[in-house]
């Protein structure tokens, strides 16, 4: 039987010469692969106290709507800036080369909601850990983080695991 793994393709040398992107898009486009990263990703967290899924942009949004969707949960996005109408909370974070910045709607979480965080892939942990601090400034607690993909050698699950967060992944590349 296929894995998740089996469903993503990597595309050499993108964003630029050296990169190896794992390309999630093949996964997404075939339903039993598709509906298998979804069902592997919310897997831990049936059950459990879950209040809101936060997707981080852009696919985040894929994956995070489709396991709030399945949990009966509400979804919250967390985008890149300028993107939210409504009043927000912004979070910078560190990039290869300078910085970015996050932003929440800052009514979007209550004080003692518990969220889970989704993304396709984590790397440095950056982009997770800018979520966290989002969701932790109004009053969130984090219950976990699943992603589809872990690159291990960058150090991002364990930059999480770290902090006290609990860190769900469903395949890893070295
Ligand atoms: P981090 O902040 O270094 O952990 O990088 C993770 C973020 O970069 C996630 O939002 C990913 O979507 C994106 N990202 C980095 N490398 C890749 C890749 O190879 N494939 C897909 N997304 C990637």
């Amino acid at each position: 039987m296929k894995t998740v793994q089996d469903y993503i393709r990597t595309i050499p040398d993108f964003p630029k010469k050296g990169i190896q992107f794992r390309d999630v898009t093949t996964l997404f486009a075939d339903p039993r692969g598709f509906r298998m990263a979804v069902d592997q990703l919310l897997h831990p967290f049936m059950g459990a106290p879950i209040d809101l899924v936060i997707g981080l942009e852009a696919r985040g949004f894929i994956l995070g709507g489709a396991v709030a969707h399945q949990l009966g949960k509400g979804f919250v996005p967390v985008r890149k800036k300028g993107k939210l109408p409504g009043k927000t909370i912004e979070q910078a974070y560190a990039l290869e080369y300078g910085e970015a910045v996050v932003e929440l709607h800052d009514d979007a979480i209550k004080a003692g909601q518990r969220v889970l965080i989704v993304d396709d892939l984590l790397a440095t942990g950056g982009t997770a850990e800018a979520g966290i601090k989002l969701v932790e400034r109004l009053g969130g607690v984090v219950a976990g983080c699943a992603f589809v993909v872990d690159l291990p050698d960058l150090g991002g699950r364990k930059r999480l695991e770290d902090m006290g967060h609990a860190v769900h992944v469903l395949c890893e590349y070295e």
